[in-house]
């Protein structure tokens, strides 16, 4: 099946490579790039990307390159999906900027009213809107210490929230996301996860949590926790899915003990999983949850939904921000929900899942190397280790992808030991695409691990 086709679309659903990837044309843009933009700043494919639609990334030299990783599970529409290029297009001819803290708009409330609708949980919720995954995470943050008149944030291994110095603080890697970048802020505390593949004792969910808790409640003390954050399947951690029953019994702990249980679904919402929050397959309703990356098909927009008698706690003009909710974003997200409802991308995303990790778990049993498969929906990855080990092989993950992108395949990798690979399609990627990018991974997997 494919949801959209060339018709849809401005670009033929097709890789087609014309020159090495990158091309001369894009080594020409690097040159400048490397005097012009500060080093820091670094791609991972320096293809320079001129336009893109459905899967389909074009770069400057003419080649198609097929994207599994949707710009950071932003573009799960497809890139300029045509509900959302449509959406842009009429707002940016009406009203670019008004700044809703002075002069408000409607399109912002038409977001919220979608997000306290589609986040789980049978209650009154309200939404305050930012511009990126960070500054949503910090306000969430805000917003429950005000709420419970206390400091202390939990937060657990592998964990990432962001790069700001807030969020930096709350994220577990130190290389890249920290280095050299201290201070940090204080009053966060760091628990064990489950981690079911590295869990050296095989703990369950529930007992992995109580130990978890126990760590909150010896080192914390249960009184003073604000919020407790946690990403309900790990992104650049590694796609780390908990075992079942672990995010229900931190959530439980949270409501037992007056803290605020906080969801970071920035990565793990708008249908990726396979469900509109990855929440719902654990039946855990969180007291807020913070979304951005897929929420509108590629603009900058970020939300802290949640709990009414908690996001409104908060004094007039305590939250905010000058573009926070801009219109022009606020209704490329109301293009790209309308999209995810009428090609239920939900359903899309389960069927994704089933034919990546089931084409994973075959080559897992055959190639040494592979110690893991894991995910959910279209938030797939394999976890790459030295055969006969669990010791992590981040050399041949970093070969793999390499070896993706020269065929021009986008693929990712992630985790704090650095070898996960991880896939992020577009959910409206058609199954012929999806099964030429699957087969110049497996290409990549035997050439690397098949040789050894
Ligand atoms: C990407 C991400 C963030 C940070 O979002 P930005 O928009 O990059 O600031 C926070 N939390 C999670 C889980 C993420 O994946």
């Amino acid at each position: 099946m494919t949801v959209l086709d060339e018709t849809d679309t401005g670009l033929p659903q097709r890789r087609e490579l014309v020159t090495e990837i990158p091309g001369p044309r894009s080594l020409a843009i690097h040159e400048r790039r490397l005097r012009a933009v500060a080093t820091g700043v670094s791609s991972t494919l320096p293809a320079y990307i001129e336009t893109a639609s459905g899967s389909i990334l074009r770069d400057v030299d003419g080649n198609s390159l097929i994207d599994l990783g949707s710009g950071i599970a932003v573009t799960s529409v497809g890139h300029t999906a045509p509900r959302v290029v449509e959406a842009v297009r009429d707002q940016v001819g009406h009203l670019i900027h008004s700044c809703f803290m002075v002069t408000p708009y409607e399109p912002y409330v038409a977001v919220a009213e979608a997000l306290n609708e589609l986040t789980p949980g049978d209650f009154d919720k309200t939404t305050a809107l930012f511009n990126s995954g960070a500054e949503a995470v910090e306000n969430a943050v805000k917003i429950a210490r005000h709420h419970t008149r206390r400091s202390a944030v939990v937060v657990f291994d592998h964990a990432y929230h962001g790069r700001t110095n807030l969020t930096m603080a709350l994220t577990a890697k130190n290389m890249p996301y920290k280095h050299g970048f201290g201070p940090f802020a204080p009053e966060i505390y760091r628990a064990s996860l489950s981690y079911p593949y590295r869990d050296p004792h095989g703990l369950s969910g529930r007992d992995a949590a109580v130990r978890s808790l126990a760590e909150v409640e010896s080192q914390v003390g249960a009184a003073n926790v604000a919020c407790v954050l946690i990403e309900p399947i790990q992104g650049e951690g590694g796609f780390i899915v908990p075992a079942p029953g672990f995010l229900a019994a931190i959530a439980e702990w949270c409501a037992h003990h007056g803290a605020v249980f906080i969801a970071d679904e920035i990565q793990t919402g708008f249908c990726r999983t396979g469900a509109w929050f990855a929440c719902e397959h654990e039946g855990v309703v969180p007291d807020l949850i913070t979304t951005a990356k897929g929420i509108a098909g590629g603009m900058p927009l970020a939300a802290v939904t949640g709990r009414a008698e908690i996001m409104n706690s908060v004094h007039e003009g305590g939250l905010g921000g000058t573009y926070g909710g801009n219109p022009v974003a606020a209704a490329a997200a109301l293009g790209s929900i309308a999209t995810m409802r009428e090609l239920d991308l939900a359903d899309r995303a389960r069927h994704l899942g089933e034919i990546i990790l089931g084409r994973f778990d075959e080559l897992a049993g055959e190639l040494a190397g592979i110690g893991d498969v894991r995910g959910r929906g279209a938030m797939c990855a394999l976890e790459l280790v030295v055969p006969g080990t669990t010791d992590p092989d981040p050399v041949a993950t970093k070969r793999v992808a390499a070896l993706c992108h020269q065929q021009g395949v986008v693929v990712l990798t992630c985790g704090t030991y650095g070898n996960v690979v991880r896939l992020l399609p577009p959910l409206v990627i058609g199954d012929d695409l999806l099964d030429e990018g699957l087969g110049v991974l497996e290409g990549a997997l035997r050439e690397v691990l098949g040789s050894r």
